[in-house]
């Protein structure tokens, strides 16, 4: 995995403060009409206040299900978080899942490197030595993760570093 060194921590900040700040805007826009004109109905503060908590609900669930769920699919959760939350009409979350299911297979470490790599390779694409882990007693193939064989219980001899 190369590191990425994009701040996109500090983009997702950046974005949320301007993001507040049009809120900010907007509800000095309406206060104002609000004045100006005698007819503007109290209840649209009602309808707008509600408008705004759903809106902030919303990406804030988002984004704390980005935060938690990336990482386990190997993909960069600021940066998801970023495209997921400012993509209009929850597009960027759309995109995020359907990449995300393209990686949804499951990663192991490689033993020798210590990279993490898709479980149904047999080679690490990192250090090339073979990641076609058999259970030294019955064969069955294991994933490097395992202590164990889960067909006949043999220990496996992985924990050597
Ligand atoms: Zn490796
Ligand atoms: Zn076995």
């Amino acid at each position: 995995m190369k590191e990425k060194n994009f701040p996109f921590k500090t983009l997702f900040i950046v974005l949320m403060s301007l993001m507040g700040l049009l809120f900010f805007v907007i509800s000095a826009i309406f206060v104002f009409a609000s004045i100006n004109d005698p007819f503007f109905p109290p209840y649209a503060y009602l309808v707008f206040g509600i408008m705004l908590l759903i809106v902030i609900g919303l990406l804030s669930v988002i984004s704390t299900f980005i935060y938690k769920d990336a990482p386990k699919h190997n993909m960069e959760p600021w940066m998801w978080m970023c495209i997921a939350v400012f993509v209009p009409n929850l597009l960027g979350l759309l995109i995020y899942l359907i990449i995300r299911s393209d990686n949804k297979t499951v990663k192991v470490k490689c033993i020798t490197c210590g990279n993490n790599v898709k479980e149904e390779y047999n080679i690490c694409p990192y250090c090339g030595n073979s990641l076609d882990y058999k259970c030294r007693e019955c064969g069955t193939k294991i994933s490097p993760n395992w202590i164990l064989c889960p067909k006949c219980g043999t220990k496996t001899e992985q924990d050597v570093k």
